[in-house]
């Protein structure tokens, strides 16, 4: 369709979407990139971040947790480390996990251990920031905005 790009994301597990967007926004290596149909050709890393598939009048937020790229001008193709989308994190599992790795990164642990403990610390908070998404869209379904 014109003006708009493919998108498949793909986990170790299972194919996560297969959909057709207006605009995808992703963590790449050099920061947050948004890209359109007609993008040049890539291939990036992915960080510890958000993608965000923008359709219509919708919005969808996804957890990524690394991963590879391939950026076609009609096609985004994301090989994920991990990947789910705002609806199916579970919060309280993230949560957990937190405090988990808290509790490890306080008690001083092996310095090879802290970069696998920082990262996991980071996939927990954006768990729980991207689940905050999914909530704040149901919480303004059938709501106007109020500006303060
Ligand atoms: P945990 O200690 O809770 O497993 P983790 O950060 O170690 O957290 P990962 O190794 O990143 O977990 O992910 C393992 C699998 O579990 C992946 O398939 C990932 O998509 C899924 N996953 C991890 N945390 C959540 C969550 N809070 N909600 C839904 N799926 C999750």
């Amino acid at each position: 369709m014109a003006g708009t790009i493919a998108v498949d994301i793909v986990t170790p597990e299972r194919l996560l979407l297969s959909d057709t967007v207006d605009m995808i926004t992703l963590p790449g290596a050099l920061g947050q990139m948004g890209i359109l149909r007609g993008h040049a050709p890539l291939l990036s890393t992915l960080e510890i971040g958000e993608i965000i598939l923008h359709k219509g009048s919708e919005t969808e937020f996804i957890a990524v947790s690394g991963g590879v790229v391939e950026v076609r001008p009609d096609k985004v193709t994301i090989l994920a480390d991990t990947a789910e989308s705002s609806d199916e994190i579970d919060a309280e599992r993230a949560q957990a996990a937190l405090a988990r790795t808290e509790k490890m990164l306080a008690e001083n642990p092996a310095p090879q251990q802290r970069p696998v403990l920082e990262a996991a610390m980071r996939r927990s908070n954006l768990r729980l920031k991207v689940a905050r998404r999914h909530q704040g869209r149901r919480h303004s379904e059938g709501l106007s905005y109020e500006s303060k």
